[in-house]
């Protein structure tokens, strides 16, 4: 499991598994206006501007080449072969599971625990995305690593980088959430756990999940060696909403410090790179993860799925 595919498994999966009419729907229907790019090699997707006019043409090209990578574009354009005419593009979020800055265990690549944790947290940005902003036509795609969340609501697609931006940090749970209230000229402060509504409610659970997969190992910014350590020592108040309790065992001025400090950490559990870049190219739904021989898919229900169990391609059972 996990290892790379070769050349010959790959002209094997693209010939007798793989099958255009798999393509999610809302890559299918607009396939024309997307730009599509491939990797050969294993070094990158050098192969670009390649357009299809229907998925007749794209089944062709797959059962040919069978590429090591397939992509295709988050923008639709008028003139995609020169990447000319862009009209709009899927908001994407990026989660893989490789690069978590916090997950909780520390094998080399990725395993079935780290693919796990990177579907906790996506469950939890499709709920705020879906819930808090109202956006519609979000799907998720299991990428071979990790996942991607892909949202095609009229209302985001035609929006430039820097609400993109903005929608992340909300979404990732990467802004401080406020601190200092005022009422009748009196000002106060409230914690982000007092306030379980809006932002401060994704805060808490985006805080609670880095908390509960830390290894105790982790550097965050502005915090000792020695506070990560009491946040994994006093972790289980948290299983019962004992924030309170929590912050004074981490002591109440280096809690603040420490909000800060997730609140960095929760921005690098998400590629912003992916979210922001309007011309991107993803990795195409039914290709083939040919680094480590998953499939990537469009997951129907992400509450219940096992890549083991559902992307494996195969070959790979086939295996010596
Ligand atoms: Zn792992």
């Amino acid at each position: 499991m996990f290892e790379a595919a070769t050349p010959l498994e790959r002209k094997r999966y693209y010939r007798e598994e793989w099958d255009v009419r798999k393509l999610p729907d809302f890559i299918a229907r607009n396939i024309h206006m997307r730009e599509f790019g491939f990797d050969h090699t294993g070094r990158g997707p050098s192969d670009r501007y390649r357009v299809f006019d229907d998925e007749k043409r794209l089944s062709r090209f797959m059962r040919a080449r069978f590429p090591f990578a397939a992509y295709s574009s988050v923008a639709f354009y008028r003139e995609p072969g020169k990447r000319r005419g862009w009209q709009r593009s899927e908001l994407i979020f990026d989660v893989d599971a490789k690069d978590l800055p916090v997950r909780s265990c520390d094998c080399e690549g990725v395993c079935e625990r780290c693919l796990d944790e990177a579907r906790e947290l996506v469950l939890m940005m499709v709920d705020t995305l879906r819930g808090d902003l109202g956006l519609g036509d979000v799907h998720v795609v299991y990428s071979g690593r990790g996942y991607h969340i892909r949202v095609l609501d009229p209302g985001v697609m035609e929006l430039g980088s820097e609400v993109r931006a903005e929608i992340l940090r909300y979404t990732a749970g990467a802004r401080q959430p406020r601190r200092k209230f005022t009422h009748s000229g009196e000002s106060y402060e409230m914690e982000h756990f007092s306030i379980p509504l809006g932002y401060h409610r994704v805060f808490i659970e985006r805080a609670r999940h880095v908390f509960l997969h830390m290894r105790g190992d982790e550097r965050i910014e502005n915090v000792t060696a020695r506070t990560v350590r009491d946040v994994v020592r006093n972790r289980e108040l948290l299983l019962e909403d004992r924030w309170g309790e929590f912050k004074r065992r981490i002591g109440p001025r280096v809690y603040q410090r420490l909000v800060a400090g997730v609140a960095g950490i929760n921005m690098k559990m998400v590629d912003a790179k992916v979210t922001i870049d309007l011309k991107r190219i993803l990795r195409l739904p039914t290709s083939l993860h040919s680094k480590v021989s998953m499939i990537c898919m469009e997951v129907k229900n992400p509450e219940t799925f096992d890549p083991l169990k559902s992307a494996v391609p195969k070959f790979v059972h086939e295996r010596e």
